[in-house]
Formats: C-alpha cells, structure tokens, sequence
C-alpha cells in the first residue's frame, strides 16, 4: 500500500498514465486471470465449472472522454500482435479510423472513435478493450463519450489463464463505474464474452468473464453456466496441507483454434441428435443410452466428455463440502484421461506434465483450459509438492522442451476498483 491506501500497482499504473495522456486517470480497477480446477468444455454446454482466480491481474488506468474517442495502451503491447506504430490500421469494407500514434511521448496508443467501431475491425490486442466498448454501446449502454485506456497486466497470455478475460473485464468494470451504468458482475462478463466473440471474434464460453468478474480470495466458483448462477466454494488446500500448482508448458499449438470450434460443432450436433437444447440436458445416469443412440464417434465421444465432465465437477465439489480435498486428485486425472482420449484437446507437454507429476507422487493432475498447450493444474501434498515441480522441470528437460514455469494457485479477489 502507499500514502493513498492504493496498492503501488495502482499508483505505478496511474503515473504511466498521466505520462501518455498528460493528466490524471479517473480511477484504475484491477481484473484477474483465473485458472480452471475442474469442467473443461463444458461452458458452451450450459454446464458447470469450478475456476479459481489468480493474484496475476491485469489493471486498467481510465478516464472518461466526451468528444466520442476512444485512446488505448498496453505496457505488454510490444509482446503482443500489434499494427506497427505510426500505421493508419483499415479493415475493409467496416475500415474505422484506427490509429497507432508514436509521436509525443505517446507510443504505442491505439486511437478509434467509439462510434465506428466495427466487429472484425480493429486489429490486434486493442480489439479487446475496444470490444467492450462496442459490445456495451451495442446493448444501449451510453459510453459514447469515448474513454482514454492504459492497461498493465501480470496475466501470461495464450497459457489458458484467460489474460484476455482480465484485460475486457478491467475495462468493462472501469467503464461501468466511470459511467455510472449500474451492471452487475454477470452483465459486465456476459458484455465481455460478448466482446470477445461477436469482435475479436473468439468463440469462447462465458466462464473466462465470469470468472474475473465474480471470483472471490480464499474461494473456488461453482457455477452454473446455464443460468450465471454461483456459488463461493471455500478452497484452502494448505489447511489440508496440499497445494495446488500451475504449470504453464509455455507452449500453444497451433491447431487449438479450429479443433476448439470442431469440439463445439460435435457438441452442438450430438444435442442435436439426442433432442435436446445442449448437453447440460442429458443426466449422467442416462449417458450409456444416449451413447447408444449416436453414430459418428466423434460425436459420441463429445457427449460422453461433457456429460462425465459435469458429473466431475459435481464429485468435486461434493468431496470439497465433505473436507475430502485429497480425494479431489483422483476426478482431475480422470477429467485429464477424457480429455486426452474422448476430446483430443491435449498434447504432448500436456500428458508429460501429468504423468511426470503423477509419477513424482502428485494426488491428481490435468489439463485446464482449452489445450493444445497453455496450463496443467496438478494436486499435490504440501511435502511432495517441490518434488513434484522439479521432477515435471526434469521431464521436460529431457524431452528437449522449454522449461516450464510453475507457481502455486493461491485463489484470489475478482475485479475490483483499486484507485
Ligand atoms: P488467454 O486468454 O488464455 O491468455 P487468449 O488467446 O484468449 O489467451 O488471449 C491472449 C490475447 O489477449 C493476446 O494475444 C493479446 O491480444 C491479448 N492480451 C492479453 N493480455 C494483454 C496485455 N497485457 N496487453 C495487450 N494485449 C493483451
Ligand atoms: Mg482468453
């Protein structure tokens, strides 16, 4: 904390501000990456999952405008897929006034006007910011005064742990707060994922947004994706002295984006087959009869991931209201095993991290997030829990891999107003 009681955070992001745009922002907010313990493709589905968010942030200097620009930084910028400085950044037909302005101490910031914003239209990490304001102005939300942005995040990006969810839900809170617009944090996550398909145009689920938003220290969060509704799941693993790591393999294939939207279509088409809305529909205990009533076995082993995937959560959460935490080890290698086998969604780095760790004495390991590389969240005794690290570092030391970077899971706060 400093002199104001603002984390230095807060007033490190503050001052670069007031270096780009030559005064004060109106307040900084801070929004989370989360990781995901347990339902891995399940959020498109209707279905349930249980993340946890991360004390990695990402924090967003604003201040409201009133003549209808939007202006936008990043620090991580330069690491991310940016238009280079100083170009005029046109996008067809939907072409807005996309700026990347380099001169007067402004490098780097991405200027639009609020009003032109068009899906598809901005490219490169400003899409995210930009998305929530168009997605919030789409839903009849006045913050057409524009707003000028500078973002900072801790969150690694493209390693499952949802850092563009942090970066759109930062900024819908400070939009929300700054405009006085009185969203609750599942009308600023449904905007965000909103943003983040129909703009980016990344077709992801809403547990990312929802996540950031709703998360609390201390707690994993149930929840239901068919209704948004929550529930704060107590989850300390060293009072039961365990710890649960992130291993991020540093790694992100390729094919990841169109095997995601395959894993949807079979989704979608297995519903379809078995009469219902989605997934989320067909109980566990009816799953070998619906199995029996599908052909393709793509799709099939698409129902039969989803369908055992919610039943996962379920265990898990019944085990965690019942104080069995190690027991909880045992459902994430299970929901590993169908990743890997039923959906195909893992790879290589992924299943070493698991085997290795499990080797190593690790109570349960698996996969989180979309896969094809990103993060694996292994179970482990407080005791075991170094042996585990090194021996997952030395497995993929002598796989020829990059060094993994691992780092305890410590569930922390959803976005807040830090200044
Ligand atoms: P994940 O959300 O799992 O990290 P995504 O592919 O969904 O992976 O989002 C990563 C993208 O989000 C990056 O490629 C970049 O465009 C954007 N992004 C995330 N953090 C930042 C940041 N600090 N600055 C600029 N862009 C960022
Ligand atoms: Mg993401």
């Amino acid at each position: 904390m400093t002199a104001t009681g603002a984390p230095a955070v807060a007033e490190e992001a503050a001052a670069r501000f007031r270096e780009l745009y030559g005064a004060a922002p109106d307040g900084v907010w801070a929004a989370p990456g989360r990781v995901n313990l347990i339902g891995e493709y399940t959020d498109f589905n209707d279905g349930f999952v249980m993340p946890l968010a991360l004390p990695h942030t990402a924090v967003a200097a604003v201040a409201r405008r009133t003549d209808g620009r939007l202006r936008l930084h990043s620090a991580q910028a330069q690491a991310q897929a940016t238009p280079q400085a100083g170009a005029t950044a046109q996008a067809g037909a939907g072409a807005q006034a996309s700026r990347v302005v380099a001169a007067g101490g402004r490098r780097g910031v991405v200027e639009l006007e609020a009003a032109a914003l068009r899906p598809g239209g901005v490219p490169g990490w400003a899409a995210y910011p930009a998305g929530v304001v168009w997605a919030l102005r789409e839903a009849g939300h006045p913050v057409g005064g524009g707003a000028d942005i500078h973002l900072t995040s801790t969150v690694p990006t493209g390693a499952g742990l949802s850092s563009s969810a942090a970066l759109e839900v930062a900024t819908a809170l400070a939009l929300n707060d700054l405009y006085g617009l009185g969203l609750t944090g599942p009308d600023l996550a449904v905007l965000a994922q909103r943003a983040e398909n129909a703009f980016v145009g990344v077709p992801c689920g809403v547990m990312d947004q929802m996540a950031s938003a709703r998360c609390t220290a201390g707690h994993l969060l149930h929840l239901d994706t068919r209704d948004l509704s929550c529930r704060q799941v107590p989850f300390d693993p060293a009072a039961h002295g365990l710890r649960l790591l992130v291993v991020d393999t540093g790694v992100r294939h390729a094919l990841g984006d169109g095997a995601y939207a395959e894993r949807r279509a079979g989704c979608e088409a297995g519903a379809r087959a078995l009469g219902v809305r989605t997934l989320r529909e067909v109980p566990y205990d009816t799953l070998p009869e619906a199995l029996g009533r599908l052909d393709d076995p793509v799709v099939r082993a698409c129902v039969r991931h989803v369908v055992s995937e919610n039943r996962r959560v379920e265990r898990t959460m019944a085990l965690l209201d019942a104080g069995d935490v190690r027991a909880v080890g045992a459902v994430l290698s299970e929901g590993h095993a169908s990743l890997r086998d039923d959906l195909r969604v893992s790879c290589p780095e992924l299943d070493l991290v698991v085997s290795s760790a499990l080797a190593a004495g690790a109570l349960g390991a698996r996969m989180t997030g979309g896969g094809f590389g990103g993060s694996a969240v292994v179970l482990a005794g407080e005791d075991a829990a170094d042996t585990v690290a090194s021996a997952v570092a030395d497995a993929f030391a002598a796989a020829g891999y990059r060094a993994p970077r691992v780092f305890p899971a410590v569930p922390s706060e959803g976005v807040r107003r830090l200044l």
